[in-house]
């Protein structure tokens, strides 16, 4: 773990490039705004970000990300990870908002379960827009009926779309391929449900600047923060 020193050291990097960036892409640094993530490492990571006024955290398993709310409270979380549908009820209530909508199974099970609790529950679609067999998410030709049945969901409220984009540090036209992609998919989608989708989660350490050419309004750091994740 990285000492709290260093982890300023790099917000401030982090922060720096994304201004930088908003400024070279003509963005308004307003529409912008930066997750933590925290996975894989301890509760301090949280602690730290909470110590530099950065209240919201993106966790990738629904477990630690429990553990971590005990352990560090007033924080508010994301997730970020894939969500099996039987741990909907150890979800509903806890996060923020649930990022990883990937299936019109999960859709049905997060609404019954937020209507069970009486809370509304804010989810972004899951979308493969970079076509890896290896990643989760709503096929393009697919987020139409999505995006229908979660709009019929009175419980759920959808607020934009996420992607991740294929493993390819040596070749950044395919992050940028596949985030142009949920952008004009989003606007798309505005334009056909009449909607305001707003949020496109897209962008982690190694495709920042694709992403936020992109268009992303956020963008999900870790090992730029925290240094190499442990295994
Ligand atoms: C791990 C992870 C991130 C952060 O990745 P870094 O490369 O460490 O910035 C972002 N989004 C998701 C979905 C992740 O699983």
């Amino acid at each position: 773990m990285l000492k709290e020193e260093q982890f300023r050291r790099n917000l401030v990097e982090v922060l720096r490039k994304m201004e930088r960036l908003c400024d070279e892409f003509n963005r308004s640094p307003d529409e912008l705004t930066l997750l933590p993530v925290t996975k894989k490492w301890p509760s301090e990571a949280v602690r730290f970000c909470q110590r530099a006024e950065i209240m919201r955290i993106g966790e990738n398993r629904v477990q630690d990300a429990l553990v971590k709310q005990q352990e560090v409270p007033g924080m508010s979380w994301e997730l970020i990870g894939h969500l099996q549908s039987n741990k909907v009820n150890q979800v509903i209530g806890r996060f923020e908002r649930i990022q990883t909508v990937d299936s019109l199974k999960l859709l049905r099970k997060l609404q019954a379960g937020a209507e069970k609790k009486e809370v509304n529950c804010k989810i972004l679609l899951q979308v493969n827009t970079g076509e890896d067999p290896a990643k989760y998410g709503f096929l393009s030709e697919q987020v139409d009926s999505a995006f229908e049945q979660a709009l019929s969901s009175s419980n759920l409220l959808v607020e934009g779309l996420m992607t991740i984009a294929p493993y390819a540090p040596e070749d950044p036209s395919v992050a940028k391929r596949t985030f142009v992609r949920l952008r004009d998919l989003r606007d798309r989608l505005n334009e056909d449900f009449d909607t305001d989708l707003k949020e496109l989660s897209m962008g982690m350490s190694g495709d920042l600047r694709e992403a936020i050419e992109s268009g992303s309004t956020m963008i999900r750091v870790g090992s730029a923060l925290f240094g190499e994740r442990p295994q």
